[in-house]
Parts: structure tokens; sequence; C-alpha cells
């Protein structure tokens, strides 16, 4: 298709605001899936997006359609449509896919209105200059307000209210006229035709069967089967096996001109050989310079994962050999715990990441796991002028350091304005430092705070949802490091550190870590023989102790103290690691305790 016919465009959409049912519509009004073949969340092909009604992983389609009205009336556009994660950790996944389009739909329910994160991911398309099309949609909903929200989203983006077009992805009622709309207004691409190629890869998945397959958008030149390719950011080559486009099952072609979207299958094996934001061109005559904004996936959260039952240690091993095939941003490397036997430590690009992770561990290879409170990486430098990047605290510098650095990032917050004092109050109490507050409407505002990702990956936006009845919204982006006072709170038993146990604190909040899991231990470690003393320390220094006191003759066994019936629940769960007792020092502690004193509550 020459680029005078192209449109590539992408939906940003708040999760549930209909992005996957307005796709579905799109697909059946172009004909691109036979009305026999359609399903319901067509693009959502993952079971695991299915289940918690989210997409992950970027899909993008070709929808042919024929304009009624507009300056292209009547003749063939090819829309491409590619499709953004909508998830705040995956903000650079993001960032590559718009910067593939020249077009973005701005899609906000019209019964909510827009959300933190889609504020973000459309300042990233204007930043691009794209051309933005502001969509309300669900307008079938008894609770739409339209006027209300296109008023809003018209004062954001400055443009008038009757341009926001509104649409019910469910009805089907306006999605012709957004496609024609897209079709006029949505620039087509501009590139150069007889240069080298330059593809950019947005999107790389891997496929049982075909290997990875890696999904770009053709900038100059021709790709073309059977020729020799070279990543750009590596220099490695390989053979183009296959090229083809989504319409939206795989059809291969015979190559991939200025502007198109399609997908390259080279035989490789693991995602990270084909990395998004990469550039390919050709190995033999390619072009000099890669397309720009490449940039390698850098995990900000960190977690040990222990298998409950520590001969499954190599099938966890395994299990994370295999989702790095498929997840670039996914990194691991062995390590040991006193308490927790052995396990990975584990980077992620968030807590969403994290959990997805953790979830799939779980259901596609079967394995029961503790995880360790989650952590960011601390620059440290020590004493003795070393420097230390620390990603878990088992192994933060001894002795007094002379400076810490923790990683703070630019947060935006959108709650209806009933809400904003306890919001502010919740900001400061993790040490939010207030950039900014804008009313976006009457009734709905946004505030801007920096604050410590460390403190936003510990059950932050748990306490922000339950403070506003779930509706706050919360996106969040790098913005630097920060120096900081911050400790290593040691968790002891009978004298001796639990490992597991350690977490990176600011001083002010030192007391209560200590406080907190000396009470909870307390709880949940059975008597023994002796007087045992649970204790919170910084470095020497005992800030909090509990006694767990001796077990008395006349009782049998092990012996619970307080309510732990919700805790008993999520332990009848965990039936192998059951009966196992791990010893620390002198003291017996079953694995059960750990794995409650570690579960956040
Ligand atoms: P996504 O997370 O943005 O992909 O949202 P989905 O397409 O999965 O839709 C989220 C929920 O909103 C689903 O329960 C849909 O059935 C519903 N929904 C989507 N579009 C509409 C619409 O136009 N009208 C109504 N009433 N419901 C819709
Ligand atoms: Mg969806």
């Amino acid at each position: 298709t020459s680029p005078a016919h192209i449109r590539n465009f992408s939906i940003i959409a708040h999760i549930d605001h209909g992005k996957s049912t307005l796709a579905d519509r799109m697909l059946q009004l172009t004909g691109a899936v036979d009305e026999r073949l359609m399903r319901a969340q067509y693009l959502d092909r993952m079971d695991i997006e299915r289940e918690r009604g989210i997409t992950i992983k970027a899909q993008n389609v070709r929808l042919p359609w024929v304009p009624k009205t507009g300056a292209v009336a009547g003749e063939e556009i090819v829309l491409h449509m590619i499709d953004t994660p909508g998830h705040v950790d995956f903000t650079y996944e993001v960032s590559r896919a718009l910067e593939a389009c020249e077009g973005a739909v701005l899609l906000v329910d019209a019964a909510q209105g827009i959300e933190a994160q889609t504020l973000a991911n459309l300042y990233l398309a204007m930043e691009k200059d794209l051309e933005i099309i502001p969509v309300l949609n669900k307008i079938d909903l008894p609770a739409a307000d339209p006027d209300r929200f296109a008023l809003e989203i018209a004062q954001i983006i400055g443009c008038e209210p009757e341009e926001v077009l509104r649409v019910s992805g469910k009805t089907g009622e306006g999605v012709s006229q957004l496609l024609d709309k897209l079709c006029e207004v949505v620039p087509p691409p501009v590139g150069d035709a007889d240069a080298p190629p330059r593809a950019l890869i947005f999107d790389s998945v891997y496929d049982t069967y075909r290997g990875v397959v890696t999904y770009v958008r053709v900038f100059d030149g021709k790709l073309t089967p059977r020729t020799k390719v070279t990543m750009m950011s590596t220099g490695a080559n390989y053979e183009l096996q296959e090229i083809g486009i989504i319409s939206p099952e795989p059809e291969a072609c015979e190559g991939l001109g200025v502007g198109e979207v399609g997908y390259l299958i080279t035989g490789v094996k693991d995602v990270r050989q084909s990395k998004v934001g990469d550039t390919v061109t050709l190995a033999n005559g390619g072009a000099e310079d890669p397309l720009a904004g490449y940039q390698e996936p850098s995990p900000m959260v960190f977690s040990g994962l222990y298998p409950i039952d520590g001969s499954d240690y190599p099938v966890l091993r395994d299990a994370l050999d295999k989702l790095q095939l498929n997840d670039a941003a996914l990194a691991y490397e062995p390590e040991t715990s006193v308490a927790l036997g052995f396990g990975f430590r584990c980077g992620f690009l968030g807590l969403l990441h994290m959990e997805i992770t953790r979830d799939r561990l779980q259901r596609e290879f079967g394995l029961d796991l503790i995880s360790t409170a989650p952590n960011v990486v601390y620059r440290v430098i020590a004493e003795d002028g070393e420097e230390y990047n620390v990603t878990n605290p088992s192994v933060w510098p001894e002795g007094k350091n002379r400076e810490v650095y923790e990683p703070i990032v630019k947060t935006t917050i959108i709650v209806p304005s009933e809400f904003v004092g306890t919001t502010m109050e919740l900001c400061q109490s993790k040490r939010g430092d207030m950039q900014g507050m804008d009313y976006l409407s009457e009734t709905r505002v946004e505030l801007r705070y920096i604050m410590p990702l460390g403190e936003i990956i510990f059950d932050f936006f748990d306490s922000l949802k339950s403070r506003t009845r779930g509706y706050a919204s919360l996106q969040y982006e790098e913005a630097g490091e920060q120096i900081s006072d911050l400790v290593k709170v040691d968790i002891l038993l009978q004298g001796e550190a639990v490992d597991a146990f350690s977490a990176i604190v600011h001083r002010d909040h030192a007391q209560h870590y200590g406080n907190k899991m000396t009470v909870k231990l307390k709880e949940l470690i059975p008597r023994q023989q002796y007087e045992v003393p649970i204790q919170a320390a910084i470095g020497s220094k005992i800030i909090s102790r509990e006694n767990i006191r001796a077990i008395r003759k006349d009782v049998l066994s092990k012996c619970y103290g307080g309510d732990i019936s919700r805790k008993r629940k999520l332990l009848e769960k965990q039936k192998e690691g059951k009966k196992r007792m791990k010893s620390i020092g002198r003291v017996d502690v079953p694995q059960e305790a750990f794995v409650a004193a570690l579960s956040a509550d």
C-alpha cells in the first residue's frame, strides 16, 4: 500500500474504559474478522489478559476501510491499529507504540472521565505531535454524562467540546464515523522509500512454534523475506524467514514498505534478541543511524521468590527461564536465605509486572511461592567511599553509610475534589513533596507529587484506593534520585537476624516497621522450650522487643496466640510446607509463619 493510503493510530485509554470492546467493533465493521469467528475481546489473546481483563502485550491489526465522508471518501484506506498496554509499569512500551503512529484516539468512559494514566499517555502522544482524536465511549450507559466530560476533555487538549466524538463500543453507535474521522485527520506516514530500510520494533512476543514474533513499523525503505537483517542495538544478524501482516490473524506477505506495520520472524528464541525500541535494518548496506529512543529495560522493583517446597527449586528456575523468553524486562539471579532456603532475587518494572509474573509462575507452572517484601534499588556510598547498588536488603553495606540515594518518581493522582484532603495526608505520610494541583473540572482534581518509589511500591495504591472509595487513579514516572536518611531494620530471633524480614526504610518509619514485625512474629511463632526474644534493630541498636514465653508443661504442642483465622486460611493452601520447620539459631519456626509474616497486612 502506498503511504498516502495508510493511517497508523493507537488507542489511549484507561483500563476498563472500553478499548478492547471498541477494537472488536472496528474488527467487525471493517470486515477484518468474519462474523462467524468473532469473539469478545478478540485481540486479547493471552489467557491471563482475559482473566485479568487487561492488555499486557500490544496487539496490532490491519483494518481496511472505505470512508463515506471526508477528503478521502470512497478510497480504500489501510488503518493500522497499534494497541498500547494501559498500565503504568509499561510506559516505555507505550511510548514505542506511540512512536509507530501518526494519530491517537483518546478514549474516555463517558461516565468516568479521564484518568491519571490516560492523561500521562496523552501527554506522551502530544509530545510526539500525534494527531489526537478525542472520543467519549459508553454513551449508551444511563450514567453517562458526555456533556460534562466533553468539556473536561476540551479543556485538557484545547479543542471545542463539539469536536469530541461520542461512541458506544457496545452498541456500535458512532464507530463508523470514528473510522471515517481517522482516515480524514490522521496524517499519512512519511518516509524515504529508496533509503536503506529502518523499522522500529514496538513489540516482541515469544511463540512456542515460531520462535519470537517481532512487530515492526517500517519508517524507510522496504523489508523483504529471505534477506539478512541486523538489530542495530546489538549488531546481531538474522535471516528474515517470514514477513507478514496481522489481519487479524498473521498472513505472510512479500514485504513491508514505508509506513506499513507487520511482523517479522527470524527464528530467534528469546525476546531479548529482538527488543522493543530497537531498529531493524539490512545486514549488508543497511542504515547508518538507528531510529531514536532505544532504551534497555531496567527493573525498578526487586523481590525474592522462594518455592514453599524446597524441592521445587529446579522447577522455579526452569519456569523463570521460560518466562524470560517472552519478557525482556524480567531479571533474576539465584539467592539463598537462611530463613527461606534457595530462591531467586527477581527484578521487575513495577508492581503489576511483579504480580503478573508471580501469578503466571503459580498458574502455569504450579509453583507455590513465598515472596519477600518488594524493594527498589538504592545507591549507597559507604564510609570508605565505595559505591554500591543495593537491590537486596541483605547486602546493605554495614557500618555508617556516608550517603544513601533512593529513586524518586513524578506522581500524578486524579481524585474527586472531596478526597483532596485525605489524599494529601496520605501522600505526606509517604514522604511526598507536593508539586502542584489543578482542577480538571469543578469536581475533579489533579495532584502532582514527587515521591520515593520505595513508598509507592509498598501498598500505596491500595491505601489510596481505599481512602477514595476506589475513585483515585495514579500514574508515576521516573524522576531520578534523592539523598535520604534510610536505614536497614533487621528482625532478630534470639539474637539472630532473619534475612527475609530485613527492610530498608526511612529512619522516621523504622520504629513502626520494627514494632509491626515483632508483634506479628510473636503471634505467629509457636512457643519453644525456652523464652525467645524477638527484636528489631538498626545495626547494633535494638529499637523494639517482644518475648515469646517458654512453653508450659501442660501445653501439648504448637500454640498460637491471637486471632489468626484469616492467616490460617492462607496457610491451609500451603499443603507441603506445612509441617516443615526452619531453625533460626535454636528456634524452630514453621515455614507457614514466614509466609504469614511476609503477607502484606
Ligand atoms: P478495556 O480494559 O479498555 O479493554 O475495556 P473493555 O473493552 O474490556 O471494557 C470494559 C468493560 O466495559 C466491559 O465490561 C465492557 O463490556 C464494558 N463496555 C465497553 N464498552 C462499552 C460501551 O460502549 N457501553 C457499555 N455499556 N459498556 C461497555
Ligand atoms: Mg482491554
